[in-house]
């Protein structure tokens, strides 16, 4: 089984589990503990590159429970914002 599929399958059974609203809640946390290892890492902390991986890791964990709970809504976004990058970067056929 490939790693992207057993995520979709953990992610599956943990909003089964906990429930969208935990799940929202605990997504809203990651992303703050993303966020604060990207700026020390930014601010020259290397030692913190691992901690901003794992905190990488946390954060596709709780995005991919978010898309479970709505994967129409989460393609559409995601297809939008694809689109707008590559018309940023000039590479849209
Ligand atoms: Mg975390």
């Amino acid at each position: 089984m490939s790693q992207q599929t057993r995520l979709l399958e953990l992610c599956s059974l943990a909003v089964v589990r906990y429930g969208a609203n935990a799940q929202i809640r605990q997504c809203a946390e990651e992303c703050a503990e993303l966020g604060a290892e990207c700026l020390r890492v930014h601010r020259g902390r290397v030692d913190h590159m691992d901690a901003m991986y794992e905190e990488c890791a946390d954060v596709l964990i709780m995005v991919t429970q978010l898309a479970v709970l709505d994967p129409g809504r989460m393609e559409h976004h995601l297809e939008q914002k694809m689109q707008h990058l590559e018309e940023l970067l000039g590479v849209r056929s």
